[in-house]
């Protein structure tokens, strides 16, 4: 998805600035940037605005030999418009966008090639019917091969109601074995009004191993059969909170890849968290592996 950001009210014009947004990609490139191997499937526009995504995948080596470019539809579109200082506003044109026409057969291919892990999040399903069903057959295409799913709920208001999204949502993470969700968000992968503790439950009963409640500048709990682990944020100056979540994902992704304990995935997640929110941009600002130091909750200072 390309995203426009603009400096100041919509209404008044002014200049826009365009960079690659989505969370899918956001978390694509965060593995990346710590060494993994990650490709990222979907289908783009045919156009300027379809190379301009794929250019920054590239760029940023996730592999995108999966991705089919489609002719016959335009690029989704987000604005991300800085209302006031403090208020930014997002507005969505993806209705009929190349993305929302993701089908089954777009994502044969790349799941043959057998990957050690599936990860999809809860707007995928939102755009589109076919969208719908081409992420619940991957997913369960994904477990019957062994590879394991994680599901970050995402919700996303101006897509769906939150009746449809857990009508969705709900069967669909069941097929997970890690389910991401800001607390406000368990509720759509569980009964409606469930509390954590009710929302939880019923997941690691469902089969789900691990279950993250992502608490921004609180950190993140992460529950599991054994019990529940906190993990405090990073003190940071955050600048801009926009992917903070997909950031943290990224890093969990990453932990749980390199075959960390739990402790240690949680760290890397609160980790590249900070990064997220201590840089403008949704993923412009995260970590190499090699810098994966620069912020540890440590004094900030120069490097000499
Ligand atoms: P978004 O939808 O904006 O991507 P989110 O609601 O999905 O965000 P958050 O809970 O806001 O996710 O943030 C994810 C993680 O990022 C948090 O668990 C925390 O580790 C880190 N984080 C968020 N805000 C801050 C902050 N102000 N300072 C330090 N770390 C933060």
């Amino acid at each position: 998805m390309v995203s426009l950001r603009s400096s100041g009210p919509l209404a008044v014009g002014g200049p826009l600035t365009m960079h690659l947004g989505g969370a899918e990609s956001n978390v694509a490139i965060g593995l990346a940037r710590l060494g993994h191997r990650v490709a990222w499937v979907g289908r783009v526009s045919d156009d300027e605005l379809g190379e301009f995504v794929l250019r920054h995948l590239r760029a940023e080596g996730v592999d995108t030999s999966g991705v089919r470019r489609d002719p016959d539809r335009p690029a989704g579109l987000m604005f991300l418009e800085r209302r006031t200082e403090d208020v930014t506003r997002v507005q969505y044109h993806r209705a009929g966008s190349a993305g929302s026409a993701l089908s089954v057969d777009d994502l044969r291919g790349p799941l043959a090639a057998g990957p050690r892990l599936l990860h999809l999040t809860g707007i995928t399903p939102a755009l589109s019917d076919a969208a719908h069903q081409a992420a619940t057959w991957a997913a369960r295409e994904a477990v019957a091969s062994g590879t394991a799913v994680s599901l970050d709920v995402n919700y996303r208001a101006r897509l769906w109601s939150r009746e449809d999204a857990r009508a969705t949502l709900t069967p669909l993470a069941g097929y997970a074995s890690v389910v991401i969700a800001s607390a406000d968000e368990l509720d759509l992968v569980a009964e409606p009004g469930a509390d954590e503790a009710t929302a939880v439950a019923a997941l690691l009963d469902r089969g789900v191993r691990t279950v993250l409640v992502k608490l921004g500048a609180d950190g993140a709990r992460a529950y599991t059969r054994d019990g529940v682990t906190h993990a405090p944020a990073v003190p940071v100056t955050a600048v801009d909170t926009v992917g903070a979540g997909d950031a943290f994902t990224a890093g969990y992704l990453s932990g749980q890849l390199d075959g960390l304990a739990l402790v240690d995935r949680l760290h890397r997640a609160v980790t590249l968290g900070a990064f997220a929110v201590a840089g403008h941009g949704d993923w412009e600002g995260l970590p190499r592996r090699d810098e994966l130091s620069l912020i540890n909750g440590s004094a900030a200072g120069t490097t000499l």
